[in-house]
């Protein structure tokens, strides 16, 4: 805390692992007096650097880029970048710092890191969109590679910034290589990556649901956001029945009360993806729906509930709400959408609630497959990841159990990520020795 007391998001992040991993650490003696978690929480290497870069109108602006290379004792970095105002070195530790975790979790040999940079994409032209991702590799590409750290999307940053990005390093490296996550399927991306952080959540809800002998046809559910995650969260409760009422942006929420089926989301997809809409207009083409100009969709009643937007967006009073009206499962799709005290509401009610480093691993986990891929020089067919990335998330919600049940039976996701992840990073490091 004294070294980073001026970044509560890691702080938060940290803490949240601690709670669960120290004890963990004092019962098993291997750990003892190799301060483990202190190394952790440092990471490896912080790079921030200037990008300069020229509008439409010849003006010339400066952003700040970063990378946080957090931990690579289980393979080379791996993590996103994020393009988004708010952006500060502490969002980004938290990110990288859960994502150490995460990465761990999915079984494949990935290191955490996480990038990106406080430029806004919204309101600027597809040039200068370009312009900046050029700028933003001339930098970072010196710090990446497909053997050193692999960044792909996140917030502000899907397919067309990807697209930039690549064309960038391969251009200054002459190289063509997985250094980059996410590409086009014509030029080493893989199927059912855009797909797989949406569907890896809800086949991770699935597997909650069925410890209850329950799943997801017929439920109702509230997801927030409608950019990537969202999207593919909501097409994959549509095609297994359940019954989408909410998706929101930055300026509020769409409830549609007859729900959102597969017609409307695509609607959506097209007004979020080539449009850049938001997502008021939905209700000008849908009057079954209402507009929530400001708020969150946690007052809508449902059985299951998709944080899919951001951090910090689903508080304690959101968490009493969504528990009073009936939800009784939270899976997060978004990075730590929940604060501290709504996970402590869901864990004192008993309910099943799943932490964005479980559940949305499937997103980095289909990244990992797409770096395999990409070192085979071979590409696989859709129902091939799809299997792969439904064993993957089958796998990390037995990892939870594993570590997270309860003597009383119910399941802590939280600790049970949170120890699983720690376990191989840890074993890693200790075998590695002190470096
Ligand atoms: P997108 O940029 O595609 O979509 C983000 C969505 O969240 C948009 O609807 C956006 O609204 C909304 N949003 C962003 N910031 C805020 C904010 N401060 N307040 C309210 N709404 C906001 O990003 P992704 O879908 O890729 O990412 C969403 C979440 O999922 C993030 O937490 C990300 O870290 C996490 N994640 C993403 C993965 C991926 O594979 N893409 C993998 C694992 C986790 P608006 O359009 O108005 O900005």
């Amino acid at each position: 805390k004294t070294r980073n007391g001026h970044e509560p998001e890691f702080i938060q992040a940290v803490q949240e692992v601690a709670e669960t991993v120290i004890p963990y650490i004092v019962n098993n003696e291997i750990y003892h007096g190799k301060n483990i978690l202190l190394r952790m929480v440092e990471p490896e290497r912080l790079i921030s650097f200037r990008v300069a870069w020229v509008d439409d109108k010849g003006e010339i602006h400066v952003n700040r880029g970063y990378r946080i290379q957090m931990n690579s004792a289980i393979g080379p970095y791996k993590g996103g970048l994020r393009f988004h105002p708010t952006v500060n070195a502490s969002i980004l530790k938290f990110l990288a710092f859960e994502q150490v975790f995460k990465n761990s979790l999915t079984t494949l040999p990935m290191g955490g890191g996480k990038g990106g940079s406080d430029f806004d994409p919204k309101g600027k032209s597809d040039d200068e969109v370009m312009r900046f991702c050029h700028a933003f590799m001339l930098e970072l590409n010196r710090h990446i590679g497909p053997n050193t750290d692999v960044p792909a999307g996140d917030i502000g940053v899907g397919a067309r910034e990807v697209g930039y990005l690549f064309g960038m390093y391969k251009k200054i490296r002459n190289e063509f290589t997985g250094v980059l996550t996410g590409k086009g399927l014509s030029w080493g991306g893989s199927r059912i990556r855009p797909e797989a952080t949406g569907y890896g959540t809800v086949y991770f809800a699935q597997s909650m649901l069925n410890t209850k002998n329950d799943d997801i046809k017929g439920k109702t559910v509230v997801i927030s956001g409608s950019g990537n995650v969202a999207q593919y969260a909501a097409e994959k409760v549509i095609q297994l029945g359940g019954k989408v009422l909410t998706m929101s942006d930055s300026s509020g929420y769409i409830h549609d009360k007859e729900g959102i089926d597969a017609d409307k989301l695509a609607f959506i997809m097209d007004l979020k993806n080539n449009r850049r809409g938001r997502i008021s207009e939905y209700t000008e083409k849908y009057s079954s729906a209402t507009f929530h100009k400001g708020k969150k969709p946690w007052s809508v009643k449902c059985d299951i509930a998709l944080p899919c937007a951001t951090q910090n967006e689903l508080n304690l009073e959101h968490a009493k709400e969504l528990m009073k009206n009936g939800c009784r499962c939270v899976a997060e799709g978004a990075n730590m959408p929940s604060t501290a005290e709504a996970i402590h509401a869901f864990h004192d009610a008993k309910i099943l609630f799943a932490p964005g480093k479980a559940s949305n691993a499937g997103g980095v986990a289909t990244s990992g497959l797409e770096m395999s891929q990409n070192s085979l020089r071979i590409s696989w067919t859709r129902e091939e990841v799809d299997e792969r990335l439904k064993g993957i998330m089958s796998d990390i919600h037995d990892s939870c159990i594993e570590y997270g049940k309860e003597d009383d039976g119910y399941c802590n996701y939280v600790k049970g990520a949170n120890i699983a992840g720690f376990v191989k990073v840890a074993d890693a490091m200790l075998a590695q020795g002190v470096i």
